[in-house]
Parts: structure tokens; sequence; C-alpha cells
């Protein structure tokens, strides 16, 4: 049984497979390697992923959407129209979009996958990504930390027998840095960290908000089309000043033409807030891993927003020395996730390849502080695993009752770093009850245990008892309960993804929509009849002339603004 690879971004997502020796990225219906992450609704309700929705975002934004990742985990839910979707529905549908495509590839039925997740995301953000495969019909073999995943693919290419390198990953929604050592064929992570809330959108954002405050004007005084517009247009830039072309802004507010141009200085100079930022988890991370600065041999780029020069020149500066540019930072994550696929379906070329990972937060729970005084003050975390320990990992830790009449105890299981309990992620909670004939201070056990993929299981053991008691974290706030679950899946399975054979000409039709409603004048009449003549041939139904036509229309497109993808 085929398994493939998933690299589910922020922005786009990539599927790939382990074909041949070698990981293989597979192309979607369109051709493209990298499908985007924008999910929407067509006007009969039909689901829409990737470029066609893309392109919509701005034609359609309230039946549209993006960057939906940074929801995972949390209850908020999504409107398109008058429905509402969990961020793990949206995903599952982008995954339901990639196994349809790798099935089409492969001429077979798909049903299990490794998907890529951020290192740094959260036990609840781990289970929401497990929950978006199970409700596409994938059963996940393995979450995989994309530096993680990046490592593999780049360790793949090296000649060495032992090197350590940084993987630097800047998505479109997430920041992770992770340290790792390559030797003898043992892949070894030293050390992750990160930021869930910091990526290559909060520089587009930067740039929009200079736009609307240089104009006294705010997110929410403008259309949300005009904001769409002013994303997109931002988005566009942000790209070209990578390239050092300087860029404008301009959008049609109240009746009046607003312009603004944004060169790099400019830009470096909004954007520093966030640069500073990405500093403090490569700090944490080489000490977390006990190694110099020096003593990195690579630094190994990922993630489309790495690109950016101002990223570029910061790294550039810390460590005194250029990052890896050889490598592509959109699809190295996917390439990385097929090799984990073949390494699952036991691959005979990868069998000496073994992978090393750790924890990406603390684990502990909730204890009470005695004083000289005798009194207790309640709420402080008291770590059991610590952060960057080697998984799986199993660690055992001694508390003890406060009075000696106490009838039971509540063991809080909680991640985080924060010295108060309260400041951390609550995971999940484990009630024990002592035998009411028995009394005395008791020394309790508790054991974490965490494996592989991030799940953990907490054990409690009262001394001198025989009950032990269990809980698998499965279920914490913002994860779905199993009937949440089950109802969300007959929800979705009643949804009709948009047929993949068309997918062409209705990327087409998209593009043609936004581009008539940014351009104006002549430029809208041109594009207004063009797209007259490929609706009457499609109308017509002949194959020949609906190709001839979308040739022509496509090219016709490229004119106004480049082959863009
Ligand atoms: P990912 O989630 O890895 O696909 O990263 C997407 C992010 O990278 C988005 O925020 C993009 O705006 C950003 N990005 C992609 N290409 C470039 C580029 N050439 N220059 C600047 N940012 C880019």
């Amino acid at each position: 049984m085929t398994i493939i690879g998933i690299d589910l971004g922020t922005t786009n997502s990539a599927v790939s497979v382990w074909k041949d020796g070698r990981s293989l990225l597979i192309p979607n219906a369109l051709g493209d390697r990298l499908t985007p992450s924008v999910v929407g609704l067509d006007d009969n309700g039909d689901i829409l992923v990737g470029r066609i929705a893309r392109e919509r975002l701005l034609t359609h934004p309230l039946l549209t959407t993006s960057a939906f990742k940074r929801h995972m985990g949390t209850p908020r839910e999504i409107r398109l129209g008058d429905r509402r979707f969990r961020a793990e529905e949206l995903s599952a549908l982008v995954l339901r979009a990639l196994k349809a495509d790798a099935e089409s590839y492969l001429g077979e039925t798909v049903t299990e996958a490794v998907i890529s997740v951020p290192a740094y995301f959260n036990d609840t953000q781990r289970k929401a990504t497990r929950m978006a495969g199970e409700l596409a019909g994938l059963k996940v073999e393995r979450l995989l930390n994309e530096p993680t995943a990046a490592a593999i693919a780049y360790g793949l290419h090296q000649q060495k027998p032992e090197t350590q390198f940084l993987v630097f990953d800047l998505g479109g929604g997430t920041f992770d840095v992770s340290i790792l050592e390559l030797f003898d064929g043992v892949m070894e992570v030293k050390a992750v960290a990160g930021d869930n809330y910091l990526g290559g959108e909060d520089f587009t954002d930067a740039i929009v908000d200079y736009y609307l405050s240089s104009f006294g004007l705010s997110v929410s005084s403008i259309e949300r089309k005009t904001l769409a517009a002013l994303r997109e247009q931002a988005e566009a830039g942000k790209r070209d000043l990578t390239k050092h072309k300087p860029f404008k802004l301009s959008a049609l507010i109240d009746g009046e033409r607003k312009e603004r141009e944004i060169g790099r200085e400019r830009f470096e100079a909004l954007v520093q807030p966030l640069v500073d930022r990405l500093r403090r988890p490569i700090e944490r991370a080489l000490l977390d891993a006990s190694i110099d600065g020096d003593a990195i041999d690579e630094i190994v780029m990922v993630g489309g927003a790495s690109r950016m020069p101002v990223v570029y020149g910061m790294l550039s500066r810390m460590f005194g020395r250029l990052p890896a540019a050889h490598i592509d930072p959109d699809e190295t994550v996917a390439v990385g996730a097929g090799v984990q696929a073949g390494m699952k379906e036991r691959s005979e070329e990868l069998q000496d390849v073994v992978m090393t990972d750790v924890c990406p937060y603390t684990l502990g729970t909730e204890v009470a502080m005695a004083y000289a005084t005798g009194e207790y003050e309640s709420g402080h975390f008291s770590p059991i695993i610590d952060r960057n320990t080697f998984v799986p990992v199993s660690r055992v830790k001694r508390f003890s009752t406060v009075n000696e009449d106490q009838k039971k105890i509540v063991v809080k299981i909680y991640q985080g770093e924060n010295r108060l309990a309260a400041n951390n992620l609550l995971l999940g909670e484990l009630e024990v009850e002592f035998p009411p004939e028995t009394s005395g201070i008791r020394d309790i056990d508790i054991r974490y245990t965490y494996d592989i993929n991030g799940i953990l299981e907490v054990e409690v053991k009262t001394e001198g008892l025989d009950d032990v008691h269990r809980i698998v974290i499965e279920e914490n706030p913002g994860v779905m309960s199993r009937e949440e679950i089950e109802r969300r899946l007959a929800k979705l399975s009643a949804l009709k993804m948009h047929p993949r054979e068309q997918e062409r000409n209705r990327l087409l039709l998209a593009r043609g929509d936004r581009l008539y409603e940014e351009r104006l004048g002549d430029e809208r009449e041109w594009i207004g009849l063009a797209m007259q003549r490929f609706e009457a041939a499609l109308h017509r139904q002949d194959k020949r002339e609906i190709d001839e036509e979308a040739e022509r229309l496509e090219q016709f497109l490229n004119q106004f603004e480049g082959n863009r993808r």
C-alpha cells in the first residue's frame, strides 16, 4: 500500500511519494507541484481548492478563505457563505484534493499519509492535524516535524558523514528553528524552538497596516474587497522587493485613488520588529542544544518567507556567513515527508536512515508550594519532561499530598514554559481517589510518557496502593470529541469537490474575473471581450475549440500580468 507524504502549509501544500528510490513531488490537475492552501465555495456550493480558490479570494472574499492553518486546534469557525467550518475541516478539504491528485497520478486508492507539522505545534494543534487527515479519509501514519522533514531531504544530499545544521523555517504563518546533527546515518534533532504566530503573512500585514495608517484608515473602516485587493498587492510587492523592485499600493477609497510607493528601506524599517522576533527562538535553540553558533556547518532555509533579503541578511550577520541557497525552500518539506513515507513503507533503499526527534515543549503538572510558615500556595508549574528531551521518553517524578486526611488528588497536565501553571496550556486532568478507610501523607509517582508522534500518556501511582490511573491525552480543550468528528465527517462527505478535469478552464475564468475587477477603462473592456469569447466556446462544448480558446485566453491574460503562479 502506497503511503504519501504531505506538506500541509499555511500558504501552499504539496504531496509526494517515494518512487524508484527517490521522493517525487506529485503534480496537481493543473500540473503544479504546489497547491495553494486556499478553499472556497463556487456558485453551486461545490468546493474549490488551490489556485482557482486563490484567484477568487479577491472577487469572492466571502466565499473563500486562506491561512486557516493558523487556527488549527482552536474552536474558531470560519464562514464561507452561509456555512461554517473549523480549520481542521478546511485543512481536510485541502488534504482531500491532494489525495485525489496522488490517486490520479498513482492509479490507486491512497489511504495512508505522513503529514508534516511545524515542530513548534503544540499538542492540540497536532491532534487537529491528525483529525484533518481523518476527515479527509487518510490514516495519519506519522506526524513529522517540518524542519526534520527538511533536514532529511537536505541530509540525503550530503556527502559528509557528520554535519550539524540549523533549519530556519519561516512559512506563511509559523516560524520554526531546529538544530540537527547527521552522524553515521543517524539524524538527531538536538533542539527546536519557534513562534506559532509569526510568518510571512505578518510581513504582508505590516505593509497593509502602513498603507492604511498613512491615510488615517483602519482595517475595519474599508471594504473587505478593497482590503483583499491591498493584501494581494502587498503580497506581490513583497516578492518584487526580494528582486529589489519597489512597488506601489493603490486603492479607490471613498471615491478617491490613494497610492503609496514602498521601497526596500521603508519595508525593512516596517518589518524590523518582526525580524527582531526571529532572533530569540534561534538563540534559545542554540542554548538548549548546547551548541555555539560557530559549530553549525550549514544553515538550511525553508518556507517561502525565508527568501526575503531582510531575513537572509539578519541570519548572515548573526552567523557571520551565508545560509545554504541551493535547495528550494518551498519543496524541501514535502520531499522530506516523501522520504519519511518511504521509510514507513520500509523501502529497501532507506533502511539505514535512523531518525530521532525531541519534544518541543516542557510537560509538567500543577503543584502547591510550601512556605517556611507552613502555608501553601497553589498554581505552580512543576516540569516532568523538559523541552528538547529526546523522544520517545518516559519520566517519573514523586510528589506528595498536602493533608493527612486528603481523599483525592487532581493531577492537572500542562504543556509550556511558564512558572505558573495557568499561563501554560492545560492538556487534561486525571482524578485519583484514595480508599476512604486510609489516611496519611501519601507519596505519589506521576509518570509522563511521550511518544514519537507527540502523544502523551500520564500514569499516576500512589505508594502502597495497587491501582494505577492512566490517561492518554486525546481530548483537550480545542480538540473535537468523537461524536463531533463523526458529525463533521458526514457533513464534509456531503460536499462535492469541484471536478478535476475542469480545473484549467475554471482557473482561467476565475483569473479573468479577478483581472476584470482589478483593471479599469480599455483594459477592462478587452478582458471582458476575451472572457465572452471563451465562455461562448465553453458553451458550444467542442473540446478542440475549447482547448484552442483556453490557450488564447491564457496568453492574453499573461500579457497583463506575466505568467504568475
Ligand atoms: P509557505 O507557508 O512555506 O508556503 O510560505 C509562504 C510565505 O512565503 C508567504 O507568506 C509568502 O508571502 C512568502 N513568500 C513566498 N515567496 C516569497 C518571496 N519571493 N519573497 C518574499 N516572501 C515570499
